[in-house]
């Protein structure tokens, strides 16, 4: 499991991928990827993201 970018809405600021603590966010080509087997679900780039683009 792991969270889900909603790319209409990331804007590709990497302001996720400094909050991940377990380094699975990547951005790349101005959108935010993630890595499901490295994300714990902790929910920190939930509350991070500033457009609201990362849903569990
Ligand atoms: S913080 Fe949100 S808008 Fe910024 S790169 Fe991550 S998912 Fe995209
Ligand atoms: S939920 Fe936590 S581990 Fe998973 S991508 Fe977001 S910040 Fe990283």
């Amino acid at each position: 499991m792991a969270v889900t970018i909603i790319k209409g809405l990331c804007i590709g600021c990497g302001v996720c991928t400094q909050m991940c603590p377990s380094g699975a966010l990547s951005v790349q080509v101005k959108t935010a990827h993630v890595n499901a087997k490295m994300c714990t679900e902790c929910e920190e780039c939930v509350f991070a993201c500033p457009n609201g683009a990362i849903t569990l």
